[in-house]
């Protein structure tokens, strides 16, 4: 398993790891397969979406925080919000490998998305060759 650090720089943010991702699948040299992309924390997830468009990200992030906002729940850490916004966006991505490149529409992107920060943060990514 290969590790991508990140430090976040705000408490949330969706940051774009796509070109680090890519990285990872060429310095395996596999040609053809999959890449699962772990985030193993409790209040950050990530999510594939439009990467042309600076706009949609603030969207996701403000419907997130619209649908759960930053307010007190039991959890006495005071970061439910984060914890919620985490499991609703999930804490891996498999992408397909074709060419020795993720294989990724037109207009995506993988984005690491930070709920409870600014922190130092990091994402596992596993390629499988098939
Ligand atoms: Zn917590």
């Amino acid at each position: 398993v290969e590790s991508i650090y990140i430090n976040t720089p705000a408490r949330e943010a969706m940051i774009d790891i796509t070109r680090e991702v890519k990285e990872e699948v060429k310095k395996s040299g596999i040609k053809e397969g999959i890449c699962v992309v772990f985030v193993p924390h409790t209040t950050a997830g990530i999510t594939i979406n439009e990467n042309a468009d600076p706009t949609v990200k603030e969207d996701i992030l403000s419907a997130l925080d619209k649908i759960i906002p930053h307010i007190s729940f039991k959890h006495l850490e005071g970061n439910s919000d984060a914890h919620i916004k985490a499991s609703l966006v999930g804490s891996s991505v498999t992408v397909l490998i074709e060419n020795n490149e993720p294989v990724l529409g037109t207009w995506q992107g993988i984005y690491f998305c930070e709920f409870d920060g600014p922190r130092k943060r990091k994402v596992y990514v596993k390629i499988i060759p098939s």
